[in-house]
């Protein structure tokens, strides 16, 4: 898809501030990191600005990181706070704070602009960047910066019977304050020391908060702590004093970071059973098989499952082969990070299988394994067998049989041309662009155990 390959950083950097420009579109963003020294150990705090016209929260946050050091990570574009552009004649537009779920950026671009699926997948691929330069994976607590209008957005809002209330657990609001000056958490411990200094805060409702795609609800989903120091355009002192009571909370009782793997598919995310989406793939699960690289079943059925929008925009890739003759096999879909662990045991090379510390997108139920099969089911030559570890499995291999690259041009092309991003290293390999959207799972949607030949049962390490 024309409009992703365009998605190419450019860096530049000088000593603390290094800027990487992405094609969203025909629009350019430039996402701005600036590393303030610290002369102690910090915690792993990243700030983030996501309106380009809230200027007051960047020079308070300057303020006080250049005394306490920190990660700053801004967006600059054209100075407005929504983001517009243009995908072949079409224009969108977003705000770019409604982009981080998949209900989100479908209701930011209908409701600025018109939603489609390219234009759904170029904001997932920017959404990814975005959480990419911050470093997500690596912090402890997210602090972002907002600037609001006087009286339009106020911690009232979250009051019992204010436009916001279903949002919030609990509300503390500082008598006599000004309303646009508020924090908005995730964290009840950070609730109750920004409350005791006396500030309005919100802290938010898991359960009934409204999926507006804010980055608030996604780093909820994906339990990480999240801070919202939102003051009024133009209340620089406040917003630095609120900055610095927010730091000392931070260091009296630091929030922790809830567990990295889910149970269970948290809201908006479904693990469903490929042939119930298209009963035309042809499933071969070797992992349910002894024959694959650990030797061991670790599935209990020949069944695949992925999460819903994957599993659709693969069906979509196999009706698209279907005029050609041809269409997909499956050999690996969601994985559970117990089976993720197993395999980590039998190959600990990241460049074939990911480490089960970070986690696979396979085991965000976005990654799948396919390959090419004809109207009979049989498959494509390729120019490696599926799960070979060896450069004849990567993209840029070319010292084969012509038809053989070929098919694998059939297979990357059909995949890409639904949004679908290849892996260098395997041929077989696809991530849907809103990977992001779902947190790594240790879930069985299986309606057996995993790991059948239990004698065999491999321990998690
Ligand atoms: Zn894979």
């Amino acid at each position: 898809m024309a409009a992703l390959m365009l998605l190419m950083p450019s860096a530049t950097a000088d000593n603390a501030t290094t800027t990487r420009t992405f094609a969203v579109g025909d629009a350019r963003i430039d996402v701005v990191a600036t590393v303030f020294p610290a002369t102690t150990e910090p915690l792993k705090v990243a700030f983030v600005s996501v309106h380009d016209d809230e200027e007051t929260a960047v020079e308070a946050a300057g303020d006080v990181l250049r005394d306490l050091g920190g990660r700053l990570v801004e967006l600059r574009h054209t100075g407005d706070r929504e983001v517009a552009f243009r995908l072949g004649s079409t224009e969108h537009r977003i705000d770019p704070n409604r982009i981080f779920t998949p209900a989100g950026r479908r209701a930011t671009l209908a409701a600025l602009s018109t939603w489609s699926q390219p234009a759904d997948d170029v904001v997932a691929a920017f959404t990814d960047e975005l959480l990419s330069t911050l470093a997500i994976d690596d912090v402890d607590v997210i602090v972002a910066l907002h600037n609001n209008t006087p009286d339009r957005y106020t911690a009232a809002n979250y009051a019992p019977g204010g436009s916001l209330a279903a949002d919030a657990a609990r509300v503390n609001l500082r008598p006599g304050g000004d309303a646009d000056d508020f924090f908005f958490v995730t964290d009840p411990g950070l609730f109750d020391a920004l409350a005791a200094r006396g500030h309005s805060v919100i802290l938010q409702n898991e359960v009934t908060v409204n999926d507006d795609g804010s980055l608030s609800v996604w780093c909820g989903r994906m339990q990480i702590p999240y801070v919202n120091v939102e003051a009024e355009h133009g209340h620089r002192t406040e917003q630095v004093a609120m900055l610095r009571d927010l730091a000392a909370a931070i260091a009296e009782r630091p929030p922790h970071r809830g567990s990295r793997t889910a149970a269970a598919p948290p809201p908006g995310c479904e693990l469903v059973d490929l042939a119930d989406i298209d009963p035309s793939f042809v499933i071969d699960n070797r992992y349910a098989t002894t024959d694959n690289v650990t030797g061991i079943r670790l599935y209990p059925a020949n069944t695949i499952y992925l999460e819903r929008s994957a599993a659709e925009r693969l069906a979509r890739v196999q009706a698209s082969l279907r005029g050609q003759g041809l269409g997909l096999k499956v050999f690996d879909g969601y994985r559970p990070l117990a089976i993720q662990k197993a395999l980590w045991k039998v190959k600990p090379d990241p460049r074939y299988v990911a480490d089960p510390a970070q986690g696979s997108r396979h085991n965000r139920g976005s990654a799948v394994d396919v390959t090419l099969v004809d109207a009979a089911g049989r498959e494509r030559p390729m120019p490696s067998a599926f799960d070979e570890f060896s450069e004849r499995s990567h993209l840029a291999f070319m010292d084969t049989d012509g038809d053989l690259l070929a098919n694998r041009e059939t297979l990357q092309k059909a995949m890409r041309s639904e949004g679908f991003l290849p892996l260098a290293t395997e041929w077989w390999h696809f991530d849907a662009p809103g990977w992001r959207d779902f947190p790594v799972m240790d879930a069985n949607p299986y309606s057996e155990p995993l790991f059948p030949d239990s004698q065999l049962k491999m321990e998690s390490p």
